[in-house]
């Protein structure tokens, strides 16, 4: 799974494949501030051990680090997992959310990793604007937003609400190869002749 993901250019929660939903919040965790490659790499690492939320509280907090090494801010995430881990048994029946609201209650998930879960994990209508989706639709001129969140709520008056849960994956892929977030390949972009940012 995870070398499909890598070969797709894909961030590698989007792929349900076997991944539990508690496996795809983590995998969106470790996935900020972090290259998919490492992301990959880490939670193939991870989830060799851990497949649900008690195996996180019976591995700790430090060889949960441990384990996390590489990926960015890998202490404060693995502090917030094992907290997260936490509710989920005490308070969710070692179940994740399938609604945003308690989602974003869950430490260290904020809307992007809540709506990689609903979208991931539960095929639920959801945008995940991350850093691609948010450049690539303002550079397209799809929105003319500042912040991610903005780009959400524009994006889903757009979209056809059936479409919601798969934008993430081909902008992060053409991202990633095409419309880079320093010099992008205009001269090879499909979508150059209507690209009011084309360079
Ligand atoms: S023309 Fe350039 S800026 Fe516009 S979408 Fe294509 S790669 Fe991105």
């Amino acid at each position: 799974m995870e070398r499909e993901a890598k070969k797709r250019n894909a961030p590698v929660y989007s792929f349900k494949g076997n991944r539990n939903p508690f496996q795809i919040l983590i995998s969106a965790i470790l996935s900020t501030r972090t290259r998919d490659e490492q992301t990959i790499k880490v939670s193939e690492r991870l989830f060799k051990e851990v497949r649900e939320p008690r195996d996180v509280l019976r591995m700790g907090e430090e060889k949960l680090a441990e384990m996390i090494r590489g990926v960015g801010f890998h202490r404060t995430k693995a502090k917030n997992i094992v907290k997260l881990s936490k509710i989920l048994v005490e308070k969710y029946g070692s179940k994740v959310p399938d609604n945003i609201d308690d989602l974003l209650k869950l430490p260290g998930v904020g809307r992007k990793v809540a709506n990689i879960v609903l979208a991931n994990a539960f095929g639920k209508p959801a945008i995940a604007v991350d850093t691609h989706v948010h450049r690539i639709a303002n550079r397209m001129g799809i929105v003319d937003t500042k912040r991610p969140e903005e780009t959400e709520k524009e994006l889903m008056k757009v979209v056809p609400k059936n479409l919601w849960h798969r934008i993430n994956r081909p902008f992060v892929g053409f991202g990633q190869t095409v419309c880079k977030p320093i010099k992008p390949l205009c001269g090879e972009c499909p979508f150059a002749e209507k690209c009011p940012k084309k360079c």
